[in-house]
């Protein structure tokens, strides 16, 4: 098994959770001048230096200064400092990776990305519910921008995260891997799918095998699970299930392609970035998936 930290996990701000509770020390924290907010772009790429995020000092706040506490997100507390976000100007709306995003993502450290994918989560959420879903009247955050509130029916709306199954089914010594028409040239990677109302994990896995590949799996096992920002707030639960058989009935319009790899095959790949296959870049929970298939 693999000692990697799986992409986008293992971040280290403390989430200072009664720090949202308290309006009064949560004034404090913005106004504390060792506050920082995170660099991002208008298209919300990440400054990374030397595998790092970029942090600035915050802007005055309050009245006669154009911006208010409400356009701020508190990310956390590092070792005490306060960390923030800005909801507005900071890639709402901006669903996919960008090759700048992509670089930036493959050049931060362990547990940096954790909290750029909280960062972007929290500002994709906020930029799709300025509307109360239970009235249409418009909301404003409250909670440190962990929520937004209805002034109108007083309902409360909090950040949502969809869960995606995705998996490897393997059989005789080889891995399901199926490829996406705008994948890059001679990607490869785990199938993956939406976990829909009324179904368990392991349903799921079963279900979206079965769909895309026409494979039957049993015996689907839990490996791990990743925040993946992309386009908005989904969390990875990686899987392995046992294929009882390797007939491929493809469905062509969830996938270009689907095959069976053995084992050296995706240790080479994943060792020479080539081969049988492109693998997944390092970030992606799929990568992890393989490694820890093939016991790197
Ligand atoms: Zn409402």
């Amino acid at each position: 098994m693999s000692g990697a930290v799986v992409g986008f996990t293992g971040g280290t701000l403390d989430r200072a959770d009664a720090l949202r509770h308290d309006p009064d020390a949560l004034a404090a924290a913005m106004r504390d001048p060792a506050a920082r907010m995170l660099d991002l772009s208008p298209d919300g790429t990440p400054a990374v230096a030397n595998g790092r995020l970029g942090w600035s000092a915050i802007p005055p706040i309050g009245p006669g200064t154009g911006s208010n506490s409400g356009d701020l997100a508190l990310l956390g507390l590092d070792d005490g400092t306060p960390r923030f976000v800005a909801l507005a100007g900071s890639g709402e709306g901006v669903p996919f990776r960008s090759p700048a995003l992509m670089a930036a993502l493959a050049a931060l450290r362990d547990g940096e990305a954790a909290i750029y994918a909280a960062a972007r989560s929290l500002i994709q959420w906020h930029g799709r519910n300025g509307f109360c879903a239970n009235c249409g009247h418009a909301t404003a955050p409250f909670r440190a921008g962990w929520g937004r509130a209805c002034p109108q029916c007083r309902a409360e709306h909090f950040p949502r995260v969809d869960p995606v199954v995705i998996m490897l089914a393997e059989h005789d010594g080889r891995v399901l891997l199926g490829r996406q028409p705008s994948w890059p040239a001679g990607r490869y990677s785990a199938l993956a799918g939406f976990l829909e109302p009324g179904e368990s994990i392991e349903e799921a896995v079963a279900r979206e095998v079965a769909e895309e590949t026409g494979v039957r799996i049993i015996d689907v096992r839990y490996v791990a699970s990743q925040p993946w920002p992309f386009p908005h707030a989904q969390l990875m639960i990686a899987c392995i299930g046992r294929a009882q058989d390797d007939a491929i009935t493809l469905d062509e319009h969830e996938l270009e392609d689907a095959i069976w790899v053995p084992r050296a095959d995706v240790a080479d790949a994943l060792a020479n970035e080539g081969g049988a296959f492109v693998p997944p870049p390092p970030y992606a929970i799929a990568r992890t998936l393989l490694e820890r298939w093939v016991g790197l």
